[in-house]
């Protein structure tokens, strides 16, 4: 540890001198000022642990001298020496601070006793109020952790997420964010844009054009690393914004998990803004922390997505068709519309697998999945029903035009698919209350297809 530092302000030369050395002998470093001018002039330079400080300076009195020294420097410890003593300067001296008060002449070991405990006192309060600032600083992180976290739990969608995190980290006091910043995710060697606060998307852009080692952003998703930047017009990684107007710095930080990037955020700070250590490991650790939330949410989508969809032909599967099924019936009834749909199955498709083999009959039922996708219109909902059986929903379709539609299909999978398809074709009713009393109805209509000799398209009440 150095050597503890004191200021003696005395306007007597003698005393000063025996007063240094003394103290110098014992360890100390010492500086001297011969008026309370120069004295206060030394403090707000150099940091003291102890001053001893004359009454009766010839400049400024003692007590003002004091006074200077607690309000720049709380923590310095002052003690008062003086040949005039007065209970009122006393009194005056302890209310404004002073450690102890000492009357001339005084007792060398009185005052080196005196000068031990000031320098003990301010040793512990230095310690306690940089314990304080050590606690604030948890604290502040901490909340900037919690309001993460708490975005983050928010839903397992992304899209629904990924903006409330973004906007808790420029809200956040401990990292001096502008409240204008991106957050991109990596997807086949682009960057596509996820959320973003206080930038329009045009503005953007560019950025989602920017592929690895491309700009900042490409540099910290292919590094997995925070990057900084204090001033786009001098530094020269800044490839894509440099150009955007106002000279601003960056700080760039990668959304990783274990062992990949998965996406970033890209924040704005004014020129020259510092970033300490302590604040890149936390940004690293949020970075982490999103970075995983993020692979969850798409792990989630991936299995949500492989149980809902068919693997052979790539259509909705019945699981799906439930759902769906059940939001079209409410709609139905809430604002009294109307949609219809269609049941169609591959003819005699076990005599086609008994002769092509059942590789050839699982390419037959794909290309029948493609050419319907291709007949039906855009807002028809199609899915594979079961085995060799399809289902189309048309939402406000009355039969008439679900029979149309059905016709078209059929006649394209008799000259695409290298097989014929029967369609029955059903409204719904507002006495319908399942699926299944409409799909009962569809059901009847294909039989009747079936019955009439098939590759043709039944319409139910017709
Ligand atoms: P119909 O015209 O009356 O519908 O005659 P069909 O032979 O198509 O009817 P059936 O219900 O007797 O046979 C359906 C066939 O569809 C039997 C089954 O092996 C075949 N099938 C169902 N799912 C698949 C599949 O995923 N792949 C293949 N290759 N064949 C399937
Ligand atoms: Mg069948
Ligand atoms: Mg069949």
């Amino acid at each position: 540890m150095d050597a503890p530092r004191i200021l003696i302000i005395d306007d007597d030369p003698g005393l000063r001198k025996t007063l240094s050395d003394i103290l110098r002998v014992k360890g100390y470093d010492i500086s001297v000022a011969e008026t309370g001018g120069e004295g206060s002039d030394l403090m707000e330079r150099r940091r003291f642990n102890v001053a001893l400080i004359d009454l009766g300076l010839p400049d400024i009195p003692g007590l003002a001298v004091l006074e200077r020294i607690k309000t720049a420097r709380p923590y310095t410890e002052v003690i008062i020496l003086t040949g005039q003593a007065t209970l009122d300067s006393a009194v005056s001296a302890t209310n404004k601070g002073a450690f102890s008060y000492m009357i001339k002449p005084y007792d060398i070991d009185q005052l080196l006793l005196q000068i031990r405990r000031a320098i003990e006192k301010q040793t512990a309060e230095e310690k306690i109020a940089a314990h304080g600032r050590e606690l604030q600083k948890m604290n502040a992180e901490l909340k900037a952790l919690f309001s993460v976290s708490n975005a983050l739990s928010r839903s397992l969608d992304m899209n629904e997420f990924l903006p409330g995190v973004l906007r808790a980290m420029v809200e956040t006091e401990i990292f001096p964010f502008e409240i204008r910043a991106a957050l991109f995710l990596a997807e086949g060697g682009k960057m596509r844009l996820a959320a973003s606060a206080g930038l329009s998307v045009p503005e953007l852009d560019p950025c989602a054009e920017v592929e690895s080692d491309g700009c900042l952003c490409g540099m910290s998703l292919t590094k997995g690393e925070v990057l900084i930047s204090m001033n786009s017009a001098e530094d020269q990684r800044h490839a894509v914004c440099r150009k955007d107007g106002a000279t601003h710095g960056h700080v760039v930080v990668p959304l990783k998990t274990a062992d990949k990037v998965v996406g970033l955020m890209n924040f704005y700070v004014k020129p020259e803004t510092e970033i300490n250590e302590d604040q890149i490991k936390l940004l690293t650790a949020i970075g982490s922390q999103i970075g995983i939330a993020v692979n969850n949410a798409k792990l989630y989508e991936e299995t949500r997505n492989s149980s809902l969809h068919d693997p052979l032909t790539g259509l909705a599967n019945r699981r799906f068709l439930h759902i769906q099924f059940d939001k079209c019936i409410e709609l139905a009834k809430r604002n009294d519309r109307m949609f219809s749909v269609i049941m169609a199955d591959i003819d005699n498709f076990k005599r086609y697998n008994d002769t092509h083999g059942h590789i050839e009959g699982d390419k037959a039922l794909a290309r029948v999945a493609g050419v319907i996708s291709k007949a039906a219109r855009k807002a028809d909902y199609i899915f594979r029903y079961g085995g060799e059986e399809f289902f189309v929903i048309l939402l406000d379709t009355d039969s008439a035009m679900a029979g149309v539609v059905a016709e078209r299909i059929r006649k394209t999978v008799e000259a695409e698919a290298g097989v014929t398809i029967s369609l029955g074709v059903a409204s719904y009713k507002k006495s319908m209350e399942t699926m299944e009393a409409v799909t009962n109805v569809a059901d009847a209509a294909l039989y009747q297809a079936k019955q009439k000799g098939r590759n043709r398209v039944e319409i139910s009440g017709v």
